[in-house]
């Protein structure tokens, strides 16, 4: 497994994430026992960088992770967990963040968490994330709660408009998704900036959400037809090729040496595997096939769907 370095932290995260989401049977019903077995796998192999969020499948991925966890030496893992999405919607309240945060770190069994994360802000106001959870955060990273902060979320606009607008250093880490994928890499526009700024980037959904992988995106997957047709397409292609455009995809997202980690959702230990062997082969790309899904998918090239407030 390759290791980087997460901006300013001092982390050294593993290329490859492992996305909790799933251990909250949010992609299908996941046993305890099988969430605590993929998670030790994944330590096993040399994944150390886990990220949750008590928003998924309503606290129940934080309980199995915290199972998962228990076992195992607090210095082998970094965790990163979300406050104000929940179950019941959004809250940036700073009161409702702070017992948010009390109420992880139980079900995780940790006394401190690494990364503490504002999850998709664009639902709430970002003045109040700005003026009121951001600072409560950083009382809590003063008591050595947690260790860093972070804000999450699908428009690129969110990201600039809170960094222009905290101090230096605040801002640990933010966690993009479905915008470095092989359909959609905008995210490299917004590189230089957050590089400059010391921030250490995380992305998720290498495989968009579905979208790159053989069975194709669950029902609620909220893409334009027109780029589901242009990835079912790719799909169609690369298996026709002898191959899977799931490992092509993870590969791509996890080449990019400023990305530090990239996030996959798993909750099995063949999924596991397969990622973990991905992870491990970077080099042995099929430049020529990777070539031709980029052709196919050049007319929905990062064209994305709206998410949260109009105004931001
Ligand atoms: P994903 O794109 O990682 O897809 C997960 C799905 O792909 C699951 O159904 C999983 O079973 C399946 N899968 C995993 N490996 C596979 C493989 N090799 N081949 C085929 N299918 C495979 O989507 P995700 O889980 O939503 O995102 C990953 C993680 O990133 C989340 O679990 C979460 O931790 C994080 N995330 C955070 C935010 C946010 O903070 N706003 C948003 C999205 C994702």
């Amino acid at each position: 497994m390759k290791y980087r370095k997460l901006g300013s932290t001092g982390l050294e995260v593993s290329v490859l994430g492992f996305g909790g989401s799933p251990l909250g049977s949010v992609f299908g019903p996941v046993s305890e026992e099988s969430a605590v077995e993929c998670v030790h796998e994944a330590i096993r192999l040399g994944v150390n960088f886990f990220d949750v969020s008590p928003y998924y499948g309503n606290t129940l991925a934080e309980k199995n992770l915290g199972k998962a966890l228990k076992a195992i030496p607090r210095e082998k893992f970094i965790l990163s967990t979300k406050c104000g999405r929940y179950g019941d919607g959004f809250d940036f309240n700073a009161q409702r963040v702070l017992k948010s945060v009390d109420e992880s770190l139980e079900r995780l069994n940790l006394d401190y968490i690494d990364i503490i994360q504002c999850h998709d802000i664009e639902f709430g106001s970002l003045d109040q994330v700005i003026s009121e959870t951001i600072p409560a955060l950083l009382g809590l990273k003063r008591q050595g709660k947690v260790r860093f902060i972070g804000i999450t979320g699908l428009p690129l606009a969110i990201f600039r408009y809170v960094l222009d607008r905290v101090e230096p250093g605040t801002i640990d880490v933010v966690l993009s998704y479905c915008h470095y994928s092989l359909n959609d890499s905008s995210l490299e526009g917004l590189v230089p900036y957050l590089k400059d700024k010391g921030v250490g980037i995380i992305t998720a959904s290498p495989l968009a959400m579905g979208l790159l992988t053989e069975s194709g995106p669950p029902v609620w997957h909220p893409a334009q037809i027109e780029i589901k047709e242009a990835c079912a397409k790719a799909a169609t292609h690369c298996k026709l090729k002898g191959h899977n455009i799931s490992e092509i995809a993870l590969k791509f997202s996890l080449s990019n040496p400023d990305i530090a980690t990239t996030l996959v959702g798993m909750c099995s230990s063949q999924q596991v595997h397969d990622n973990v062997k991905a992870a491990e082969e970077l080099e042995s790309v099929d430049q020529k096939l990777l070539d031709e899904v980029k052709e196919i998918l050049a007319p929905v090239k990062n064209k994305t769907w709206p998410s949260g407030k109009p105004e931001n």
